[in-house]
């Protein structure tokens, strides 16, 4: 039996040359070619190949050149070859086909798409807005570029008030009015009250702004949250009963508070939150210095003359306010005390909150 390249030499040479001078002869010389496909593994270009397939020479060198009266019984000859081949092929094909997709195994696990979830630091924010929408709070937003009114001045932080210099603003090119990042929340108190009559009952969670290095603890853009309250005859216990309120709402029921004497510009008295410390019951830990408490938030009885920049009149309305930020809470909700942490997107941190 011929092997593949005798067959496509033979093939290739006109069939006069080959002194295969009958319709017989020639058909079967085909016959040949049918022995040595069923005998070989066949491939495609070999046989079927457009340009030097034993097909398309058998058809060039044989049957185009062979006596008109000749070309029915070798057309037909060479049609059935050429059939064969396909089918041949065809098999072939089909078997090669498994090892080719081998890595294909089907009893893997499927591997599990990751599902979006919620920023650990937007789910405390939402929890705490949640808080007070359930007391009939309402959520209120400001802008964040501000001008110095509504950041100091209004909330009686005058030009040369010592407070301004520790809010390390960040101003937004030169001018007057000077405009500046807003380095609190604050100044949507005053934004409201100047457009709604009492009683006021709002929280601001919001974007800050302010001029520190980034490390641990710090960094130049950071999140609060703020709370106004105004009504008739508002006193200190509704401030100390709405925190105490929040403060087992979102740390658990069984958290001390206390109120600690401080100072801010804007209220009058002014009061620190501290909750007994999550972490060590009170006991003393690393995380409260060993004190047992933890501070959560600044507070106060909003000052008469931030009343009185707002169009309030002191003497009719009192009112409270209160400001958190985000990082710090989302920080004692997650024993999480990086906030570049928080901000790094790092999925090996976030997984963990999922
Ligand atoms: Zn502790």
């Amino acid at each position: 039996m011929k092997t593949e390249a005798e067959l496509a030499s033979w093939a290739a040479t006109p069939w006069p040359e080959l002194g295969l001078a009958t319709p017989e002869a020639l058909e079967a010389s085909l016959g040949e070619f049918d022995a040595a496909l069923a005998a070989a593994r066949p491939e495609r270009e070999a046989w079927l190949g457009r340009k030097r397939g034993l097909v398309t020479l058998i058809n060039q060198n044989w049957l185009r050149l062979a006596p008109k009266e000749w070309k029915p019984a070798l057309g037909a000859a060479l049609n059935a070859l050429r059939l064969r081949a396909e089918e041949r092929l065809a098999a072939t094909e089909a078997q090669a086909q498994p090892a080719a997709t081998a890595w294909e195994d089907l009893t893997l696990p499927g591997r599990p798409a990751l599902a979006a979830a919620m920023h650990p630091m937007l789910a405390v924010r939402d929890e705490i807005t949640d808080i007070f929408l359930r007391l009939g709070y309402t959520v209120a937003d400001g802008p964040e570029i501000e001008t110095e009114y509504y950041n100091f001045e209004a909330l009686n932080i005058p030009a040369g008030h010592p407070a301004r210099d520790e809010h390390d603003t960040l101003y937004v090119g030169p001018g007057l009015p000077q405009h500046l990042l807003r380095t609190h929340t604050s100044p949507v108190q005053v934004r409201i009250m100047q457009h709604q009559p009492p009683p006021v009952r709002v929280i601001v969670p919001g974007r800050v702004y302010r001029r520190d290095t980034p490390d641990a603890s710090h960094s130049p853009n950071f999140h609060q949250i703020e709370g106004l309250a105004v009504d008739r005859g508002l006193h200190l216990g509704h401030l100390k009963g709405t925190l105490d309120h929040f403060a087992r709402a979102f740390f658990g029921p069984g958290v001390a508070t206390r109120l600690r004497p401080s100072y801010f510009p804007f209220t009058e008295p002014s009061a620190e939150l501290d909750v007994s410390c999550i972490f060590c019951q009170g006991s003393g830990c690393r995380t409260c210095k060993q004190s047992g408490w933890i501070e959560v938030l600044g507070c106060g009885m909003v000052d008469p003359a931030v009343f009185r920049f707002a169009g309030y009149d002191p003497a009719e309305v009192s009112g409270f306010a209160f400001g958190m930020g985000i990082e710090r809470l989302t920080m004692l909700r997650y024993d999480w005390n990086d906030v570049q942490r928080q901000y790094a997107g790092d999925l090996r941190d976030l997984e963990q909150f999922r």
